[in-house]
Order: structure tokens, then C-alpha cells, then sequence
């Protein structure tokens, strides 16, 4: 699957033209040659190219309309613990089909508190769902494989978001070897429980 980020342009994909903030844009999603690809046009091309049959691009899966906006500025380097947001980035770079369930969930969270919008649903030829969606603010555009959760499943997913969010994705398992002074102080161990080596198998006695 192309499960990718595809940012929104700055310019009008086709002539080139810069956007101007808040302006409308057009946008077009359609199936690259390997991947999910994306076309933002500006009012004018979509008129002259698009408007009449937007559907004739070579595989195109949907389009929308949005409003440019300026990007703020980047967000300060001191953040590095990650949120709802840049997990699902993370997790959808590093298209781990592992991570379906939990990419789910996650975007489940961030279109209830508006961060993202769904702006289409694609049937796939295996019959899964394909979920679009856009962030609000910058115009990302990403896919989401529905994977068709079952209740019984749901409480399983989302203690293992909260742990993603919790730890992080790839938490560091391997701490450095511990320096231990020559002398033989051990005053700091001491009482550093047993690293549990796979939380997944403990049984859910914890509500
Ligand atoms: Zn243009």
C-alpha cells in the first residue's frame, strides 16, 4: 500500500504559479506510477484542464477543493515527546503493515478533535476500505487502511496506542552497558526491576 504523506504544494502543480494565502486551490489524488500521488492546481488551470472531467486523470482516486494557507512556522526543536499527530506520521512512514490497527485508532482521534478531516473513502480491489485524509491546517494528505476493527479487538488497539504514545514507537531497548566503576559501587542498581521483554504477553489484569 502507499501509505505516504503528501504534502500540499505551494504552487499550482501546473503553471506554477505560487499560492497566495487563502486562496482556493484544487486538489487531485491519484495512483502515481508507485505510489499515492497528489496535484494542487490553482482556479485557473482546474477551469481550463480539470473542471469539465475532473475524473480523466491516469488513476485518479478523488479531489476536493480546499483554501491555502501560509504554513506557520516549524514547530521548536525542544519538542521531541510525540503526540497522536507525529505517531501517525511516524507510524505511516514507516508502513509497517503491523501498525494498520493502531493507525486507525490514531486517526480516529485526531479527526474527532479536528486535526484532520476525511475527505474520501476508497474501496480497493481486495474490498478494503482506503481512508483519505487531510490535515486541517497544512494540507497533508494521507491514506488509512480501515481494518475493519471488531469490538472484542478495540480495548487491545487502543491500550497499545496508549503505549505507543506513552514509550514512543521504537523505544530504546538497548540501554547502554552499564559503566560500572571499578571500585564495584552499586549503590544506583540496586533495585532497578527486570526489564519485562515483551509487555504483550502479560495477560490484561489491569483495567
Ligand atoms: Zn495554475
Amino acid at each position: 500500500m502507499d501509505w505516504h504523506f503528501r504534502s500540499r504544494s505551494q504552487q499550482c502543480n501546473e503553471c506554477e504559479t505560487a499560492f497566495e494565502d487563502e486562496q482556493p486551490y484544487h486538489t487531485i489524488l491519484f495512483r502515481g506510477m508507485e505510489s499515492l500521488e497528489r496535484r494542487d492546481i490553482c482556479p485557473g488551470c482546474w477551469d481550463k484542464n480539470h473542471k469539465a472531467e475532473p475524473g480523466k486523470t491516469d488513476g485518479y482516486i478523488s479531489h476536493w477543493q480546499g483554501v491555502y494557507e501560509v504554513p506557520p512556522p516549524p514547530p521548536p526543536e525542544a519538542i521531541q515527546k510525540d503526540n497522536a499527530e507525529t505517531l501517525l506520521k511516524k507510524m505511516i512512514e514507516q508502513n509497517d503493515p503491523e501498525h494498520t490497527e493502531a493507525c486507525f485508532i490514531l486517526a480516529v482521534m485526531l479527526e474527532r478533535k479536528r486535526v484532520i478531516k476525511n475527505k474520501d473513502q476508497v474501496r480497493q480491489e481486495d474490498g478494503k476500505r482506503m481512508l483519505i485524509y487531510e490535515h486541517t491546517k497544512n494540507g497533508d494528505v494521507f491514506t488509512i487502511l480501515d481494518p475493519a476493527l471488531k469490538l472484542t479487538n478495540l480495548g487491545q488497539v487502543q491500550a497499545k496506542v496508549s503505549n505507543l504514545l506513552e514509550h514512543g514507537l521504537n523505544p530504546q531497548t538497548e540501554t547502554l552497558p552499564e559503566e560500572e566503576s571499578a571500585d564495584g559501587s552499586t549503590e544506583d542498581k540496586a533495585d532497578a526491576p527486570a526489564q519485562e521483554p515483551e509487555a504483550a504477553t502479560a495477560t490484561a489484569n489491569e483495567h
